[in-house]
């Protein structure tokens, strides 16, 4: 019996991690539909995708495109609707059977909780849910018939290490990071970057936000909270080294010595894919990696003196509570700032720094304290900025 394909909710459409979904979608029809499609405000492009992948309903965040959206799609018949709580139940209509949640920031967390409670399966990109509310989320998870499949790149390639070992046997995590475009610069060059250096990312290419905060390595930082919600493992067991070739996408150590990594080139359709696939590999890349072409695979320490932001991951992860909330609404916020040129780069640190020291801890949150907490500290993050 041919099998339908798989209904796919692609939130943040028309973004990065978005479009390669589609993309894949697109040269996969017989394994996957994309049935239900969000944007944030592009309704253009949310309109153009709609016009190629057809899907049932298309969601747009900002009210006030709307109508645009509704009249260009309705005479085809595709359902429209708007605003936040569209978003939350587009996810949890019974036709949809994976969500790919690729939002930016802060926005990800509400869809990826409705999805959870209506038990649908995620490929997770949005890493700022976990960052924000990763206790909160493991216990729906615990409640929920839902399963994770990472798609940041760094923990699909510890999701495949990890694949037919035992979680006691694991040693470490190490996740590998570019070291992003200052890796060589000095603090002094650091801070008074501009927002076209930030921008140009050696390896990736990636929206504007986590492109800044791989600049900062604040994305690293994201990144080992990510981790440890995922994969389950205590803080002092995840680390960071940079690996400016971007070839090795993490690796895990185990109790033995042993070392295994996951290489390939720097494109997000392989770790994409493999979450859409549910750890079933998609034959047909578009591009192989030539190991020889990259006899020169190196390995260095990160250097928490230019890049404070790394060592924000421990902290948050030590404090707990709504320590990474915090870091993670004024990260947004000065990142934002930075755009606008209403800051400098090494701003960013400092702004994150003082909006936790400033905004209340609260130990054991629940939904309403995490609202409420990336409230205050975006307002107070904002008004320092
Ligand atoms: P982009 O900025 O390229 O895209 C963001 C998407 O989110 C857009 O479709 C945008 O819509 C949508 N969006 C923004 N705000 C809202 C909102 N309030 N409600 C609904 N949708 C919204 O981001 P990326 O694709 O680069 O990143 C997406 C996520 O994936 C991030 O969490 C990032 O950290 C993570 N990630 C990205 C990687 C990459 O290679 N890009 C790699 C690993 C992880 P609109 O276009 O209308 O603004
Ligand atoms: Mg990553």
């Amino acid at each position: 019996m041919v099998k339908a394909p798989k209904n796919i909710a692609v939130i943040g459409a028309t973004g990065s991690i978005g479009t390669q979904t589609l993309d894949i979608i697109n040269n996969h029809p017989e394994l996957y539909h994309a049935s239900v499609i969000a944007a944030g405000s592009r309704v253009d492009d949310l309109i153009r995708l709609a016009l190629i992948h057809r899907p049932a309903l298309a969601v747009i965040a900002d009210q006030s495109k709307y109508t645009t959206l509704h009249e260009a799609l309705s005479p085809l018949g595709i359902a429209t609707a708007c605003g936040d709580q569209a978003l939350c139940e587009a996810v949890c209509r019974p036709d949809v059977d994976m969500v790919v949640t690729a939002t930016v920031g802060y926005s990800g967390l509400a869809p990826t909780i409705a999805a959870i409670k209506a038990d649908k399966d995620i490929a997770l990109a949005n890493k700022e849910t976990l960052v924000v509310a990763g206790q909160y989320i493991t216990d729906l998870l615990s409640h929920s018939k839902s399963k994770v499949y990472p798609v940041d790149s760094e923990h699909s390639a510890i999701y495949q290490c990890l694949q037919g070992e035992n979680h006691s046997d694991v040693s470490r995590l190490i996740i590998t990071a570019s070291g992003g475009p200052f890796r060589t610069w000095s603090a002094e060059q650091i801070a008074k970057a501009t927002a076209s250096d930030a921008l140009r990312h050696p390896n990736w290419s990636m929206g504007a936000k986590i492109t800044i905060d791989s600049a900062s390595m604040m994305n690293k930082a994201f990144e080992i909270i990510e981790a440890k919600w995922l994969f389950g493992f205590d803080a002092d067991k995840i680390v960071a080294v940079v690996h400016p070739q971007s070839i090795v996408h993490s690796m895990v150590e185990f109790n033995d010595g042993a070392i295994k990594a996951q290489l390939g080139l720097p494109d997000m359709k392989l770790p994409i894919a493999y979450a859409l696939g549910e750890g079933q590999r998609l034959a047909g890349a578009e591009k192989q990696l030539s190991i020889a072409d990259f006899a020169t695979l190196t390995f260095e320490r990160p250097d928490p003196s230019r890049f404070p932001c790394l060592s924000l991951a421990h902290e948050a992860l030590t404090s707990g509570g709504n320590s990474a909330c915090i870091i993670n609404a004024a990260n947004e916020i000065a990142v934002a700032s930075f755009l606008n040129g209403r800051i400098g780069f090494g701003d960013i640190y400092r702004v994150i720094e003082r909006t936790l020291s400033t905004i209340d801890h609260i130990a054991a949150p629940d939904y309403e304290d995490y609202v409420s907490t990336n409230r205050e500290a975006r307002k107070f993050a904002s008004s320092i900025c």
